[in-house]
């Protein structure tokens, strides 16, 4: 769902920026002493890391907000290991996302995700540990800098989402919102990588008083999972953690070495009772999801909304009503469905995006620009810049407008493509 091409050209930025810094040679890996080509220096890791942290969170759900006690539950364990780690002054930092997908992942400098979807996998906190040290690892020891490819760093923050639009109405738009949370960022590292990422995690573990087993179980359950696996989210995981006997038995081995610990069974079950009772609310918005691919929208507005009933503070759940109604043309409506998913996550693109999407249709100017602007405070779009660029070219400020245009227009879908055409006729007029 991220645009090729336009990570390509961040990339292509990126590269010559740390080119221009001059700064591409051997480091010595902070985790195993050994010396490694390195792309970047590691204030440049960290900045990346910053800067890309808040938007790949946006274009993979964003903050899970219905339990915020487990935030802060994983990010006390995160920082436990994290101390204990090679690398303990960078600038940590941990987050649960509103994502079904199981996965997890670093960006450099430290800072790490963990979908719901994994959470609700796992047994007890060494499990947690296990999956968060494994992370820290990855970030410790530098990995992205030295073996994963820069378009691939870039790629978890790149904002572009490639909505399949021929869209003549907000109709069409209907699969636009549901496919803002779903993405799923996927690291690829080596295979050394991910042996020296379990290894380590696990001294993490050991020396932050966890039960080293924990990973041992976790790679058996991803080797029992994976084999029961055949589409769905537990795919996205795998591809960047293959799970294996020969990793089950490393683990194993690197154990017998390392001291025994805590599992904490009872407080990681009692961290994820919230996502428990919630299994069976974000199985109905995850099948209505699936439903609206499949265009059967009478039945993804049934499952949402059986989804609200259970869980009434998931804001997803009425942004994907909202989707729904305006698809219908019940445009008050799906207004205010929007308003609710508005007010019970503020903080997350696609809720104002796609409000201000159906207010620029209904030519509500000054709602859709203070939604619109809004959207990309916290994500940039070639949609929201395209439907600014509308909303001021109707307002006859023919000079904003252009300049919007001008930015949409370097998307390289059929938004782009919309906005290059206004960019054309605004200029040739003007
Ligand atoms: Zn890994």
């Amino acid at each position: 769902m991220i645009r090729r091409s336009i990570a390509k050209r961040l990339l292509a930025t990126a590269v010559a920026a740390s080119v221009t810094a001059g700064i591409v040679g051997c480091a010595v890996n902070p985790v195993t002493g050994k010396k490694e080509l390195s792309l970047m220096s590691q204030s440049q890791e960290v900045a990346l890391g910053v800067e890309q942290y808040p938007k790949a969170q946006q274009t993979q759900g964003g903050e899970y907000l219905v339990d915020p006690a487990l935030q802060a539950y994983v990010s006390s364990v995160g920082h436990k290991l994290a101390k204990v780690s090679d690398q303990p002054q960078l600038p940590y930092e941990f987050v649960v996302l509103n994502n079904s997908v199981p996965n997890a992942w670093a960006l450099p400098g430290g800072k790490i995700a963990v979908n719901r979807g994994l959470l609700v996998l796992l047994e007890d906190e060494a499990e947690l540990a296990a999956v968060l040290g494994h992370e820290i690892v990855h970030a410790a020891a530098r990995h992205s800098a030295a073996a994963m490819s820069q378009q691939q760093i870039l790629g978890a923050g790149i904002a572009i989402l490639g909505a399949t639009t021929q869209n003549t109405g907000y109709g069409d738009l209907v699969s636009l919102g549901s496919q803002f949370g779903g993405s799923a960022y996927i690291a690829k590292y080596g295979r050394d990588n991910e042996l020296e990422s379990d290894r380590y995690g696990m001294k993490y573990m050991a020396a932050a008083g966890y039960d080293p087993q924990g990973a041992v179980r976790l790679q058996q359950k991803f080797v029992e999972l994976s084999k029961g696996s055949q589409s769905g989210g537990l795919d996205a995981l795998f591809a960047s953690h293959p799970p294996s006997q020969s990793r089950v038995n490393a683990n194993v081995e690197h154990a017998k070495k390392l001291a025994t610990g805590t599992t904490n069974r009872s407080q990681y079950q009692k961290a994820i009772a919230q996502l428990k009772k919630d299994a069976a609310a974000y199985k109905h918005y995850d099948d209505a999801v699936a439903a609206v691919q499949k265009k059967e929208y009478d039945r993804a507005l049934t499952l949402t909304r059986q989804a609200q009933k259970l869980q009434p503070k998931e804001a997803s759940f009425y942004a994907l009503e909202g989707d729904l109604l305006a698809q219908k043309k019940q445009y008050q409506d799906a207004l205010a469905s929007y308003e609710t998913a508005v007010q019970k996550n503020p903080t997350l693109f696609s809720n104002w995006l796609m409000r201000g999407m159906l207010n620029a249709q209904l030519k509500n100017y000054t709602a859709a620009e203070r939604d619109l602007q809004r959207s990309t405070q916290y994500l940039a779009t070639p949609h929201a810049h395209y439907y600014l660029g509308q909303v001021y070219e109707q307002q006859g400020n023919t000079k904003s407008a252009l300049s919007q245009y001008q930015i949409a227009a370097q998307d390289s879908g059929d938004i782009g493509t919309k906005a290059q055409a206004r960019v054309q006729a605004l200029g040739s007029n003007g």
